[in-house]
């Protein structure tokens, strides 16, 4: 986990490394932006950094016994507390039930999200993680163990908003009183949704998207893309690598999604309803997880073929295959229909977020996409 395999954010390296070389290391910061864009890359190679005992200037030295057991994640003064699902066999989850799949998951790539990691668990795709009351009893056993081998503890939450509201309270008790050395860097997608007695207590990092000339020169780097290629992809990955290495190999699912996408509005358009029953069906079935990346998928194509409807190619995040349906489609998208269609898809997102009948809420939708699309 250096920093040199972070990529871009040079600044916020030179800042993280400055905070050390002073002395003047906050014990709690935030790192707050798209774990696409690496905010969790970047608390790793900084707790690298700093439990590096070699030559260090710029990055940590790769070969001093500290760094040997970052890069294989199992630094003893390193702690990781992170999301995790229900099972059968385990009812009250805590991060240590799942420290190898995590590991395993973070030693093949730094950037990471959700869908990722569930994936890794072997989560149920419509299970639910989160970061259980039963944790704060954990963390709290974890700090008070003392540092093994370097002058600092580090314990990295990942996703602190997915935290129990009582697992938050004790937490905040921590953070009231810093326990000596010890170091918490809170990595999340949603400072919005961290309770504010907890954000007032953190040093906030703000991770800002990758600019398209990082992951353009990456991609080139790493994955031998000619330029052209990859300010293409660059350009639609809009800030995140990850979504980068996604369309790299569009996966299976982004390419069931605009399929669905491109069916929906079809059947929708010509209004015929045995069929578009037939097609509700199919999405009802579906879990949750992939209802919702649908959903997604649609609101997404919505709000890029409305751009492109206004003429403004240059601001158009679509791959080849979702351009070549927005050539004809894009000009049923435009301002008298937009809000409409973009109210109706987030609100059966929230319906099903909230565990709603896939039948009613499908249907539901169909029917106002007909209204909106062909009125
Ligand atoms: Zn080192």
């Amino acid at each position: 986990m250096f920093f040199k395999d972070v990529i871009g954010h040079e600044e916020i390296k030179q800042r993280l490394i400055t905070s050390l070389q002073t002395g003047r290391i906050s014990h709690a910061q935030l790192f707050s932006g798209d774990t696409g864009a690496g905010s969790l890359a970047l608390a790793l190679a900084f707790t690298q950094y700093l439990f590096c005992t070699g030559d260090k200037h710029e990055d940590a030295c790769g070969v001093c016994p500290e760094c040997k057991k970052m890069q294989k994640l199992i630094h003893p003064d390193l702690h990781f507390v992170f999301p995790v699902v229900k099972s059968a066999k385990i009812k009250t989850p805590i991060s240590d039930e799942y420290i190898n799949e995590w590991r395993s998951l973070l030693l093949k790539s730094l950037y990471i999200d959700m869908e990722e990691w569930l994936g890794a668990m072997g989560a149920d795709e419509n299970a639910q993680a989160l970061i259980y009351t039963e944790e704060s009893g954990n963390i709290l056993r974890k700090l008070n163990l003392k540092s093994f081998e370097s002058d600092y503890k580090v314990m990295i939450i990942w996703l602190p908003e997915k935290m129990k509201t009582e697992c938050s309270n004790k937490l905040l008790k921590i953070l009231e009183e810093p326990y000596p050395n010890t170091l918490f860097l809170l990595v999340t997608e949603h400072a919005e949704e961290i309770i504010t007695t907890i954000l007032s207590r953190t040093q906030r990092i703000k991770v800002p998207p990758l600019t398209q000339e990082n992951i353009a020169k990456q991609l080139v780097l790493q994955k031998h893309l000619v330029r052209d290629s990859a300010d293409q992809v660059a350009h639609v990955a809009s800030g995140s690598w990850l979504r980068a290495l996604r369309m790299l190999n569009e996966t299976d699912e982004s390419v069931y999604n605009q399929e669905k996408f491109v069916q929906m509005m079809r059947l929708c358009w010509e209004r015929k309803m045995l069929p578009v029953n037939e097609f509700v069906n199919e999405l009802a079935s579906l879990g949750r997880e992939k209802q919702k990346s649908f959903l997604m998928h649609c609101i997404r194509m919505l709000r890029e073929n409305f751009v492109r409807n206004f003429g403004i190619e240059k601001i158009v995040y679509m791959t080849e295959r979702e351009k070549t349906f927005s050539t004809r489609f894009s000009p049923y998208v435009h301002e008298g229909n937009i809000i409409p269609l973009f109210d109706e898809f987030e609100r059966a997102y929230s319906d099903i977020i909230r565990n709603g009948n896939g039948k009613i809420i499908f249907t539901d939708l169909c029917i106002k996409v007909m209204q909106n699309i062909r009125p």
